[in-house]
């Protein structure tokens, strides 16, 4: 994103974000509930490079943000070291590990692995303002919320992409300078 270049366009910020409605759905965790198979079959079947973590499917809170190398790191090395580590294990990023039963797998907790605070814009953020906000903290890629529950994502190649379709479409609507 240079810095030079002026992106003056009347889009909004949910106009320009994943998924569009044809997609499939956000792929998030849930900070607790989920096995290590059901995580793995999820980072499995998608190459994003990382996963909103929230409350629940239901609520849509967001909690943090896991790098996918993270989690597979993780993971492989819990699987490899941590006694009882199995498939079956829940996966847990919350501050304190949810009761289990004596005979269920110890949990796999990756609540260190979260970046606590991951940046997010609101779905009707002008795109000139959430391009600024990559642009100054140099960000890869940015969470979008609707009234405080999770509603998208947004990386600096969408943002690329999107620019080079209006470029595409109507050159005179950004100016280059
Ligand atoms: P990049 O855009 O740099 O290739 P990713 O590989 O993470 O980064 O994302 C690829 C595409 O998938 C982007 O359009 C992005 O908005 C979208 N995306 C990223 N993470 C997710 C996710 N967890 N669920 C759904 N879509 C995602």
């Amino acid at each position: 994103l240079e810095p030079k270049e002026e992106f003056q366009h009347s889009s909004l910020t949910v106009d320009v974000m994943r998924p569009r409605r044809s997609d499939p759905a956000l792929a998030v965790l849930t900070q607790e509930g989920m096995t290590v198979e059901e995580v793995e079959a999820l980072v499995e079947s998608t190459r994003y490079s990382g996963f909103p973590v929230v409350v629940s499917q239901e609520s849509q809170r967001l909690v943090g943000f896991v790098f996918r190398r993270d989690l597979l790191i993780s993971i492989d090395n819990a699987r490899k070291r941590q006694e009882g580590v199995v498939g079956a294990s829940q996966v847990v990023f919350t501050e304190h590990a949810p009761a289990h039963a004596a005979d269920a797998p110890p949990p796999l907790r990756l609540r260190g692995i979260m970046d606590l605070s991951p940046f997010t814009v609101t779905d009707h953020t002008p795109m000139d303002i959430t391009v600024d906000i990559f642009r100054k903290l140099g960000l890869r890629q940015c969470l979008v919320t609707h009234n405080g529950r999770l509603l998208g994502i947004i990386t600096k190649k969408d943002i690329l992409k999107h620019m080079a379709q209006i470029a595409n479409r109507d050159p005179d609507s950004i100016l280059f300078n």
